[in-house]
């Protein structure tokens, strides 16, 4: 597998021809990659070493951030590939608000090679974190659902649909469109009854920003006791 890491940046290659870079709108010749050659080699992957294991920000001195030296983690290990900013973070707005579910194919084998590179032992199954109902009426498809996908291929493990946003109650009937949105947006529940319990489960994401999102799906899978629940996302923001 390691044999294509060199490889990446092809994998963005020869999906569309599209006519301009998606990070800089630089102009592309035929069969170039989505991202021009200077976009391209600003595609620098995080590097686990310098990173705490259970919530992935920079390392302290211990080997653990401040944070997680004192405060117990849902997860067993978080992971990232790129920060949220420059080329990644163009991937990720193009692929959900540009509406170019294409765009996975290529992301997804940098979320393989982060999982390769971090030695993460294999899960029993990937979940991928939903979207609200609204958002996928208005993209017709769940971004990190296709990323799971293209992880779940190559690592040959089921792909579970466990989780759901839960929608507004009839108490929350009098709410406006956009106060439902923020509620839709910070509750999830179980579905679909797949056999969590003592699995272990790796939860995929596209961007991890405060990591509360995160925080309240593992809530939801720990309903069912899974043996460990890790996280990987495309992007991160730094703190
Ligand atoms: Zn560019
Ligand atoms: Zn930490």
């Amino acid at each position: 597998m390691k044999n294509w890491l060199p490889k990446l940046r092809d994998s963005l290659m020869h999906l569309v021809y599209p006519a301009s870079c998606i990070h800089c709108g630089e102009q592309l010749g035929p069969g170039a990659s989505v991202l021009c050659d200077p976009c391209g080699s600003l595609l620098e992957m995080l590097d686990p070493e310098e990173r705490c294991p259970r919530c992935f920000n920079l390392q302290g001195a211990d080997g653990h951030c401040r944070y997680c030296a004192k405060n117990p983690s849902i997860f067993y290990r978080t992971g990232a590939v790129f920060s949220y900013m420059g080329p990644p973070a163009s991937i990720i707005k193009k692929m959900k608000y540009g509406c170019q579910p294409h765009l996975a194919k290529g992301a997804g084998a940098f979320l393989i090679a982060q999982f390769e590179k971090m030695d993460w032992s294999m899960p029993d199954a990937i979940v991928p974190v939903p979207v609200s109902f609204f958002h996928w009426l208005e993209r017709g498809f769940n971004q990190s659902t296709l990323l799971a996908n293209e992880l779940a291929k190559v690592l040959q493990v089921p792909v579970w649909d466990a989780l759901k946003r839960s929608g507004p109650s009839l108490s929350q009937a009098g709410l406006t469109l956009e106060q439902r949105k923020l509620l839709g947006k910070k509750q999830f529940k179980l579905k679909g009854n797949y056999p969590i319990e003592d699995k272990n489960i790796l939860l995929i994401d596209d961007v991890m920003t405060s990591g509360s999102t995160l925080n309240r799906c593992a809530e939801a899978i720990y309903q069912k006791c899974p043996q460990t629940l890790s996280a990987l996302t495309f992007c991160k923001t730094e703190k």
